[in-house]
């Protein structure tokens, strides 16, 4: 399946919640928010139906997100059914971590492929301040089962923000040494009410981890995502870096991906209030063929590109990131 700018769209973000256990501070506001009532939020069976209908037209990688997915009951049996379907080739799970180490197991064994873990820094007291109450120890234990129970590969999330420190860049590039993970730095988006300032550019990344006398980091095509990251490694390294770019270099010219929100809205661009309601469709005993005609519509008018610079109004987003799922 093709959309209006020739892309193929095969790739679809599921945001199982809105709710999450963290309250980090770029993606969510303090006070979190509004919550949804359980007759708002797509039953599992509602988004399954969505899963099968789109993948006999496409689509033909899931990631789940949120909010956080793993603090919504019954996460493993969604998996398993997801990964029933023959349509489907690939299962991915976006996650703080922080549930993780007592998860990962039963994920790995319903079927899930891999996992993306958020980890902005690893000193304990920053780390709390930037999740709004986290504790880091968890996460790395999370991120430590995962390894140790094939969910392959395992990628880092790092949005770059005024939390990181130079500490943080020699413990991600002693890890990559250690495991076979990708750290992946993001660079932050305007579009929530942050509470964080502005971290270093990928730029500064780069020269730090280059001065770590590590070796310098080399392009790598070895290593593909379904994503927009640009890999890199280093000469002994196990696992690699890789930079994301949303705002210096957008990559929207790739984009391969639609998205549904927890509350039944089909999104054609993470930073596009543009979206289509499938709730209603859903739920007023519409047939296949009309959530196939809805699948089309949000693919045919699937915005070329974000305009999303470093200077973006956030006011201008009616939706928060956790509302969204990243
Ligand atoms: N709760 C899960 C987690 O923490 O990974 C999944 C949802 S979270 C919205 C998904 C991803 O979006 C995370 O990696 C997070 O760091 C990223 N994210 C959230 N707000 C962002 C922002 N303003 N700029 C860049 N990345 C952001």
């Amino acid at each position: 399946m093709h959309d209006g700018h020739n892309r193929q769209i095969n790739y679809l973000r599921v945001s199982v919640t809105d709710r999450c256990n963290f309250r980090c501070a770029y993606c969510m506001p303090e006070q979190g928010v509004p919550m949804l009532s359980h007759d708002d939020i797509l039953s599992y069976e509602e988004m399954f139906r969505v899963i099968r209908v789109f993948s006999q037209h496409g689509i033909s990688k899931i990631r789940l997100t949120g909010g956080e997915p793993l603090v919504r009951r019954g996460i493993t049996g969604f998996i398993r059914s997801i990964a029933d379907l023959n349509t489907i080739t690939d299962i991915s799970l976006t996650t703080n971590g922080s549930l993780l180490a007592g998860m990962a197991g039963e994920l790995k064994a319903a079927g899930l492929k891999r996992v993306n873990i958020s980890l902005d820094t690893i000193d304990p007291e920053r780390f709390r301040c930037i999740t709004g109450g986290g504790d880091v120890a968890t996460v790395i234990k999370g991120i430590q089962t995962a390894l140790a129970v094939g969910l392959m590969p395992v990628k880092l999330n790092v949005v770059l923000t005024n939390i990181i420190s130079k500490y943080d860049v020699a413990y991600f590039v002693d890890l990559i040494h250690r495991e076979p993970v990708s750290i992946r730095f993001i660079e932050y988006m305007p579009i929530g009410d942050a509470r964080v300032g502005p971290g270093p550019s990928i730029a500064e990344i780069k020269k730090m981890i280059n001065s770590s006398g590590r070796g310098t980091l080399k392009p790598t095509l070895d290593i593909r995502g379904n994503g927009p990251a640009k890999y890199f490694c280093l000469p002994q390294a196990k696992g690699s870096f890789g930079f994301i770019t949303p705002i210096s270099e957008h990559f929207c010219g790739a984009c391969n991906r639609i998205r549904l929100t927890a509350d039944g809205k089909i999104k054609p661009c993470l930073l596009s209030n543009q979206e289509v309601d499938i709730k209603d469709a859903l739920r007023s005993g519409a047939g296949d063929d009309e959530i196939v005609k809805l699948f089309y519509a949000i693919i045919t008018n699937k915005p070329e590109g974000h305009t999303l610079s470093n200077s973006g109004n956030p006011t201008n987003f009616f939706r928060k990131m956790s509302q969204i799922g990243g």
